[in-house]
């Protein structure tokens, strides 16, 4: 049984933080790793943000909560879970995934955590490891198992050229650009055909 890893943001849900910005209208929350390579810079940026806008995380979670999983993610989540182990692997926060993973039956997730203060403020972040994503796939390995990872963006390719196989789903014209060998694929039927292809490769391989 192979483990599909797959990424959460822009393959099941939607982008969070930008989704953030848009419904509460805080448009610096639309700021990314683009604009502000430093990730530490670019996070507690946006705490302080949320802190001066005065939300706290049951603000944040009921917006998050109202975003929803993508169109079809949940029938796309179910058909993978009957044919692999699924692991979600993903650079989000469980206190911000949390609506959305229940609306996706909680499936296993592992992603960073916020510290939350008792009035709800988000007073800070802690990230699991460095590149979590791909020390995950590495792991699994050791542990006998070929994993097949899906995912759509940069922070995801070093997860996918880790893993036995590698899918690219609706990415960026630049990530294909740069990374040509990984498939693409740019809905969920191609994705659900990726997964089966990927599989019998690795099947055959022995
Ligand atoms: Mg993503």
């Amino acid at each position: 049984m192979e483990i599909a890893c797959l990424d959460l943001e822009g393959v099941l849900v939607p982008e969070i933080w930008i989704n953030v910005a848009e419904r509460t209208g805080i448009d610096e929350l639309r700021a990314t790793t683009r604009d502000v390579p430093d990730y530490n810079v670019l996070m507690t940026q946006r705490l302080r943000l949320l802190e001066e806008n005065g939300l706290g995380i049951g603000q944040v979670q009921d917006v998050i909560d109202g975003l929803g999983p993508l169109e079809g993610a949940n029938e796309f989540l179910d058909w993978l879970r009957e044919r692999f182990q699924v692991v979600i692997l993903s650079d989000t926060f469980y206190e911000f995934a949390q609506p959305l993973m229940r609306q996706l039956g909680f499936p296993t997730l592992f992603c960073h955590r916020l510290s939350i203060a008792e009035d709800g403020k988000l007073t800070d972040y802690h990230l699991r490891m460095e590149d979590q994503k791909r020390e995950a796939v590495v792991r699994f390995r050791e542990l006998n198992f070929k994993t097949i990872a899906a995912g759509d963006s940069y922070n995801d390719t070093t997860m996918l050229a880790e893993a036995d196989r590698g899918i690219l789903f609706s990415p960026p014209e630049n990530v294909i650009e740069e990374f040509p060998q990984f498939p693409v694929t740019n809905n969920y039927e191609e994705l659900k055909t990726a997964f089966l292809q990927a599989q019998e490769e690795i099947r055959s391989e022995g």
